[in-house]
């Protein structure tokens, strides 16, 4: 299992501020485990350009071009964070043995990589990357993050605590990875699924290098309702539940109804019976609601398109 040729795979969007420390850093990493013959002469680093619009695809292409070990990906336009990673490894597997997915902004510690490597040769196909702590993010990320896997856990999806897309993966894992053809890509839920056996490595979450993060509160809680439906039926339980509780008071008014015939004062329960129409009518919406999540999934995954288009390919 020597010298393995591995591909460090990075996905960037508007990422010019910190390409050229990453570059450098990534580079400087990557000399150090050619050197100690932990990985093979022929690994490289592969940068995945997600329909950027400043110059990040320029400074890609001239770092391509000056460097047989770092290579360029250009998809002709924003795929998002998780296509974008997909584009990357689903092209590294050609020829690579071992990928390493990492962000741009360099938040997680690169030096970890010679350790989940290691770990590789030991014999693990799947190696997470997990965060120790995350004093470093603000605050407001840092509360976000911790109920997005608050909410994922208690939404039944099984994906690793603290641990983002910073993770080894050898290339028969990436086969089969490759394997589900889902549109909706979570890939922190979707890995747990193939099997294989993982190993977790430790360590801690740095500051972004430069420019800002890619990812605000919108496109957060819209990848926690796509992790949801994607690896979930929960939510359909829960209108389940629901329901009951609807019964439930159903009965109660009922027999408030009949008590209040009984004691001949029939007409007042005119304000319970409002109340109940419009309550009943907002649930009834919102269950709806749930129902249309799914259907817009099946709507999606039945169109089996294509996750991304390559523009070009520079070795
Ligand atoms: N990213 C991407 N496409 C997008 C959004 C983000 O390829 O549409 C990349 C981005 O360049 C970075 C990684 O995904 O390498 C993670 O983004 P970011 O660091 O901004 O997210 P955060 O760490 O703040 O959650
Ligand atoms: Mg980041």
């Amino acid at each position: 299992m020597e010298n393995s040729i591995l591909a460090i795979v990075v996905p960037c969007y508007n990422e010019e501020e910190v390409l050229p420390q990453t570059n450098q850093q990534l580079r400087a990493l990557l000399d150090g485990m050619m050197r100690e013959r932990l990985v093979g002469e022929g690994s490289y680093i592969l940068y995945v350009n997600d329909g950027s619009r400043d110059r990040t695809w320029e400074i890609i292409a001239s770092y391509a071009e000056a460097d047989a070990h770092v290579r360029g990906l250009k998809l002709a336009g924003n795929v998002g964070h998780q296509n974008a990673l997909m584009a990357g490894l689903d092209t590294a597997r050609l020829d690579a043995d071992v990928t390493v997915s990492i962000d741009a902004d360099l938040q997680d510690d690169i030096n970890a990589i010679p350790e989940m490597v290691k770990k590789f040769n030991e014999g693990c196909d799947i190696v997470y990357g997990v965060r120790r702590k995350r004093t470093t993010d603000t605050f407001f990320k840092r509360t976000t993050a911790q109920m997005f896997y608050k909410f994922m856990t208690s939404m039944g999806v099984k994906s690793v605590y603290n641990h983002a897309d910073f993770r080894l993966m050898s290339r028969r894992a990436v086969d089969a990875l490759c394997q589900y053809e889902e549109r909706n890509l979570f890939l922190r839920g979707l890995v747990p699924l193939l099997g294989y056996k993982t190993d977790k490595v430790y360590y801690d979450r740095l500051e972004r290098q430069a420019g800002e993060s890619k990812y605000p509160l919108s496109k957060m809680l819209s990848f926690a309702i796509d992790g949801v439906t994607s690896f979930s039926v929960k939510p359909l339980r829960l209108i389940f539940i629901l329901g009951m509780c609807f019964l439930l008071i159903s009965l109660g008014i009922l027999a408030y109804v009949i008590v209040a015939l009984c004691q001949g004062r029939g007409v007042q329960g005119w304000a319970s019976l409002m109340l109940s129409i419009w309550f009943v009518g907002g649930c009834v919406l919102i269950c709806l609601s749930i129902i249309a999540a799914y259907i817009g999934r099946i709507y999606t995954e039945d169109k089996h398109r294509p996750r991304y288009n390559i523009e070009k390919y520079l070795k």
